[in-house]
C-alpha cells in the first residue's frame, strides 16, 4: 500500500527549500557545518528584528488571544492604509488591506480566489518561485515573460504584449526583483500598468524588498500608475524590518476596484475560511510601519546591507568567468557562470558541487523558473566574514574546474 502526494503536486517547483536543501540538512546531520546562502532569512544571519516590535507583540500577547478580523485588527490596517497613503497610492479604504501570515499566504491565497483551470497569469523570469507554484496549484497556467539581463533584468515589453492571450488573467511584478536585484524605472511600470489596463488584466505587485534600496535607487509602487484596472499590491515584516518568523505581511487592493466586487468577495470568503491572521504579529505592524526605519541605516554606504552587497559583488565578479549585473535592491545577486570556461555542466552541478564539496549551498538559476542554465542566486546577508569564505569556497571549486 502506498500513499501516494495528489498530482496537482508532481511537477511543482520550490527549490529554495527543494532536493538540495534537503540534502544539506542530511550533511549537517553528519555533523558539516554548511554555509546557508540559499535564502533570505535576515535572523539566521544575526539581523535582529527591531526591539519595538518585539516589545509591542509582548505587551499585547494578551490581547491576541482571540481570532481577530478575517482581514486582519484595525490598527494594523489602518497603519498599512497610511503607508498606502504616504507612497501615493489613492482610494486605499480600511476594507482593501487584508493582514496575511507572511505575504507566502496571501500569494497563494490571491491565485486560489481568482482563477479557473486553464487561465493565464503573466510571471517574471526569473521570478519568486512561489508564485508559479501558487498559480499551477490554484489551476492556472503559469506563463512567464523575459526580463532581460542585458536591460539589467528589466522587464521585456514586448515580450509580454507578445504573451498576452484571451486567457491571460494578470501579471505579476516582483519590485526589488528577488532573484536579479533589479528596481524597475517610472517608464517601465507606467508600461506594464498600461498593458494591463488596455487588455484587462489585474496586476500583483510584490513589493516585499520595497525599502531595501542601494545607491539612490528609487521605488516606485506599481499601484500609483494602475488606475483603470485592479492593482493588488503586497508588503510586509519578513524583510524591510528582518522578521521573517513573525510571518507578517498584507495585501493591499487598488485602483479599479469597482470591476472586481466578485474577486475581492473571493478573496474575504477564503480569508475567513482561514478565519484570521496570526494575531500576535499584527500588534507589530503599526509599530513597524510608523515607527524608526532602522533598515535605512543597513542599506546606506557603509550600513551592514550595503557593505555586504558590494563585497559579494565585487568579489564574484572579480573571478574571471563570472559575470553578474549589479543588485539595486533587494537581498540577492544572481550571477551568471561562463559554461565554456569550466567543466561544469550546468547549475545544477554547480550548486550540488557546491554543496557536497564545499559545503556552500545556494540556489540554481532555473529554481527561479529561469530558462538558462548557467546561473545561482546567492543571498547578501551574511557577514562579512562568512562572505569571505563562502566566495574563497567558490573559487576554489571554479578553479578545481577551469579549463586550461
Ligand atoms: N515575495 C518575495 C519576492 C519574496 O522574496 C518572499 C520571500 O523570500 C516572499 C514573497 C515571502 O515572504 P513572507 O515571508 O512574507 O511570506
Amino acid at each position: 500500500m502506498e500513499f501516494k502526494k495528489a498530482e496537482r503536486l508532481e511537477h511543482l517547483k520550490y527549490d529554495i527549500r527543494g532536493p538540495v536543501y534537503q540534502k544539506s540538512l542530511e550533511l549537517e546531520s553528519q555533523g558539516y557545518k554548511i554555509i546557508n546562502l540559499n535564502i533570505g532569512n535576515p535572523a539566521a544571519f544575526g539581523f535582529d528584528s527591531p526591539d519595538e516590535i518585539v516589545h509591542d507583540i509582548i505587551m499585547n500577547m494578551r490581547n491576541a488571544q482571540g481570532y481577530s478580523d478575517s482581514r486582519g485588527i484595525f490598527s494594523a490596517r489602518k497603519a498599512v492604509m497610511h503607508y498606502a497613503q504616504t507612497k501615493g497610492i489613492e482610494e486605499v479604504g480600511i476594507t482593501d488591506i487584508f493582514i496575511g501570515n507572511g505575504v507566502s499566504e496571501l500569494i497563494l491565497l490571491s491565485m486560489q480566489a481568482l482563477l479557473n483551470p486553464g487561465d493565464e497569469i503573466l510571471i517574471p523570469s526569473p521570478d519568486y518561485p512561489l508564485w508559479t507554484m501558487s498559480v499551477s496549484l490554484s489551476g492556472g497556467v503559469p506563463v512567464h515573460y523575459e526580463c532581460d539581463e542585458a536591460a539589467d533584468w528589466n522587464p521585456d515589453i514586448q515580450d509580454i504584449l507578445a504573451k498576452v492571450t484571451p486567457r491571460t488573467k494578470g501579471i505579476v511584478i516582483i519590485n526589488p526583483n528577488n532573484p536579479t536585484g533589479a528596481v524597475y524605472s517610472k517608464e517601465t511600470l507606467q508600461a506594464i500598468a498600461e498593458i494591463a489596463e488596455t487588455h484587462k488584466l489585474i496586476v500583483f505587485s510584490d513589493e516585499i524588498y520595497d525599502k531595501i534600496l542601494f545607491d539612490g535607487a528609487a521605488h516606485y509602487p506599481t499601484a500609483t500608475f494602475v488606475k483603470e484596472t485592479l492593482c493588488v499590491s503586497f508588503g510586509g515584516l519578513s524583510k524591510n524590518y528582518r522578521s521573517a518568523g513573525l510571518r507578517g505581511g498584507w495585501l493591499i487592493l487598488s485602483g479599479a476596484k469597482q470591476y472586481a466586487k466578485s474577486y475581492i468577495e473571493g478573496i474575504l470568503f477564503l480569508a475567513s475560511a482561514r478565519l484570521c491572521p496570526n494575531v500576535p504579529t499584527q500588534f507589530g505592524i503599526q509599530t513597524a510601519l510608523g515607527g524608526h526605519q532602522s533598515i535605512n541605516e543597513l542599506v546606506m554606504p557603509g550600513g551592514r546591507l550595503y557593505k555586504q552587497t558590494n563585497l559579494i559583488y565585487d568579489r564574484l565578479t572579480a573571478i574571471d568567468g563570472i559575470s553578474c549585473v549589479k543588485p539595486r535592491g533587494a537581498l540577492y545577486l544572481f550571477p551568471k557562470i561562463d559554461l565554456s570556461k569550466f567543466d561544469i555542466r550546468n547549475d545544477d552541478q554547480f550548486i550540488y558541487d557546491m554543496l557536497v564539496e564545499q559545503k556552500v549551498l545556494m540556489v540554481p538559476g532555473n529554481g527561479f523558473n529561469y530558462k538558462g542554465n548557467d546561473h545561482f542566486r546567492i543571498v547578501t546577508l551574511p557577514t562579512i566574514d562568512e562572505i569571505n569564505e563562502a566566495i574563497d569556497r567558490i573559487e576554489a571549486y571554479l578553479n578545481s574546474k577551469r579549463r586550461l
